[in-house]
């Protein structure tokens, strides 16, 4: 691997290859401990940190499977991300998709733009296309993990390494949780992962086309996230909520393995390219 100090100062640089280290290990502990019976499963966004996570995964914990929520409102550039990535790192994305009936019955009540008229019409939607599908995505899991990270978001500022995710009743991995956004860039550059092209133009965050926007010089990066809807603290669409915190660093596996309530009937790994 291509050393990360090439754009970075030299302390920076340091602390990235010992959050990188850090990174390998804690992804090999998860791997060894959540084997066929409940495996863990990566739930990836396609954005520049849930790329970062994709090639450590696929590079050196490839017994953690990947899945994405599959809205039917993405912007075109994201599967033509997950193409790229299925290419290079020859992996297997399962995309969870929004159960038809319940989305024509939100067009049928809402319209096909709802979202727009209220929070709470947008929060709907939000749980047709993305709550109810990750539901679905994490039955028989035994853990799953995702690519946030404190920076992002005021609601994401006391984010740890580990919780317990009392919705889907799982322990929850946020593996980068104290890296920055200049570390995911370094990291990016120097390993030469593939990266949504939206990110080029003024995308920091990418979520469904009609709810994102790209965000101005010194606009926080989440701006362009439901920018109709003025509170930060509100722009969460429900995948990331009810935790109890774990211990903050790998050092503690054993602790927050102790939490964990392994399902009781084994679950078969599904290799396809769609559930509905
Ligand atoms: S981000 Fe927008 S289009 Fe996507 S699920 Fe939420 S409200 Fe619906």
């Amino acid at each position: 691997m291509m050393g990360n100090t090439e754009r970075m100062g030299n302390t920076e640089s340091i602390k990235l290859d010992e959050k990188i280290t850090a990174l390998r290990a804690l992804l090999a502990k998860i791997e060894c401990t959540y084997t066929a019976n409940a495996p863990a499963a990566f739930a990836s966004s396609f954005g520049a940190e849930d790329m970062v996570l994709l090639d450590a995964i696929a590079r050196h914990a490839n017994g953690i499977s990947v899945f994405t929520l599959d809205t039917g409102r993405l912007p075109s550039e994201t599967p033509d991300l997950i193409h790229r990535a299925q290419a290079k790192y020859g992996i297997v994305v399962t995309a969870f998709t929004p159960d038809q009936a319940a989305v024509e019955g939100y067009v049928e009540r809402n319209g096909i733009n709802g979202f727009y008229e209220s929070v709470e019409n947008r929060k709907s939607c939000c749980h047709i296309r993305k709550v109810e599908p990750l539901a679905r995505a994490l039955a028989g899991k035994g853990a799953w993990l995702t690519g946030l990270r404190r920076e992002q978001a005021p609601s994401r500022a006391d984010l740890g390494e580990s919780e317990f995710d009392s919705t889907h009743q799982l322990t929850k991995f946020n593996p980068l949780f104290d890296w920055t956004n200049e570390d995911v860039w370094a990291y990016i550059r120097a390993n030469d992962v593939p990266y949504n092209a939206l990110h080029d133009r003024g995308y920091p965050s990418i979520g469904c086309e009609p709810c994102t926007r790209a965000v101005k010089p010194g606009e926080d990066a989440r701006a362009g996230r439901w920018w109709w809807e003025s509170k930060a603290d509100q722009k969460e669409c429900g995948l990331h909520v009810a935790k109890t915190a774990g211990p903050a660093r790998s050092a503690d596996f054993s602790a927050i393995v102790k939490y964990q309530k392994y399902p009781s009937t084994p679950t078969k790994m599904v290799n396809v390219e769609a559930k509905v």
